[in-house]
């Protein structure tokens, strides 16, 4: 039996089409430039987005740290969800190795940073103070995609106190899919957007930046200090433009099954769930089940997100089917019931 793996959207295998379309890819030294399979995808992604120009990276991780180095100087600041990813789950790259200051915001449940506290924690322009100069945004955030009306409020707030805006995208177009809008009605509030391909996207390796053109000059050269200058990574590249031609408007069909998941287990016993966005469902399981329910998993040859947050993660994707969803619901009806 195949193990049905729902940890994360980051577990989807290449398809043979992708892995295809990669091996004939066209290829040169990114370094120099030269490779038009990458030039291709900064300059699609960009135009898509409606920014100038865009940056090909190994992660999304990089994506963000060389964003935030981009926008921010050693001794300036940037106000954060305390719950993001860029400040918890990324190692306080920015601090570490770009000597900017996080500011983190506590999270309102919708997963927006309210824009009141926001406001409070901008630091007057005085020598006791770092500056504070961006705010880092993410969506979809934990499955949800935040309110169109809240995107163009924080826009307003940051043109007031002349704060840049910056979007940790890694699943905007699950968030564009679930708003049915294009991604652009959600990228035009952003000075610059990191998008990762290998999420529900499918693809193996890769995420865009995106933004103005002295942004992405200046991107470029910490993207290369920080090691993630490469060559033929066109291969790559090749992964994310069939994925853009092929994986998005698929993501509807991971948002239905999430749905139908949350659906399923909404009816059994002894299990709460608190939640379902997009492509992820969270639930919530008494503390003393725990471990004979990762024993009954196990044995089910499934997997799912146990212990990050503190609820259990479930993430649907491309090596998803309604099978695994039917295969899924049965293994919890046979622990619950
Ligand atoms: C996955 C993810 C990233 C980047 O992760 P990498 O593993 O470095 O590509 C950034 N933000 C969010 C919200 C993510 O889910």
């Amino acid at each position: 039996m195949p193990w049905i793996d729902l940890r994360s959207d980051t577990v989807t295998q290449p398809t043979a089409a992708m892995r295809a379309a990669m091996l004939a890819a066209e290829v040169g030294d990114d370094v120099y430039g030269e490779d038009p399979t990458v030039n291709a995808l900064q300059a699609r992604l960009a135009a898509e987005l409606g920014f100038a120009e865009g940056l090909f990276l190994p992660s999304g991780t990089q994506s963000n740290l060389t964003a935030l180095m981009s926008h921010c100087e050693r001794g300036d600041e940037y106000l954060v969800g305390m719950q993001a990813h860029t400040y918890k789950y990324e190692g306080g790259g920015a601090a570490v190795l770009g000597s900017i200051q996080p500011q983190p915001i506590m999270h309102a449940d919708d997963g927006t940073l309210p824009l009141d506290a926001v406001a409070h924690a901008i630091k007057p322009i005085d020598p006791h103070f770092a500056r504070t100069r961006l705010l880092a945004l993410e969506n979809t955030w934990h499955g949800r995609a935040l309110p169109l009306d809240y995107l163009a409020a924080a826009r307003a707030l940051c043109d007031e106190h002349r704060l840049a805006l910056h979007l940790d995208g890694a699943r905007l177009f699950n968030a564009a899919i679930a708003c049915a809008l294009p991604a652009r009605e959600i990228t035009r509030h952003f000075d610059s957007v990191s998008v990762c391909f290998s999420k529900g996207l499918g693809a193996p390796v890769g995420s865009v930046l995106v933004g103005s053109h002295a942004l992405i000059d200046k991107a470029r050269r910490w993207r290369k200090v920080t090691g993630g200058g490469w060559r033929q990574a066109g291969i790559l590249a090749a992964g994310c433009l069939y994925a853009l031609d092929h994986h998005v408007e698929r993501l509807a069909d991971d948002h239905a099954r999430a749905a139908r998941l949350a659906d399923g287990l909404r009816g059994l016993p002894g299990l709460v769930v608190s939640a379902q966005h997009s492509n992820m469902v969270f639930i919530d399981l008494p503390a003393d089940q725990l471990t004979a329910f990762k024993a009954h998993l196990e044995s089910e040859r499934i997997r799912l997100s146990i212990g990050y947050l503190p609820q259990i993660r479930m993430v649907t994707h491309l090596d998803i089917d309604d099978a695994a969803i039917t295969r899924t619901l049965d293994a919890f009806s046979r622990f619950f019931r």
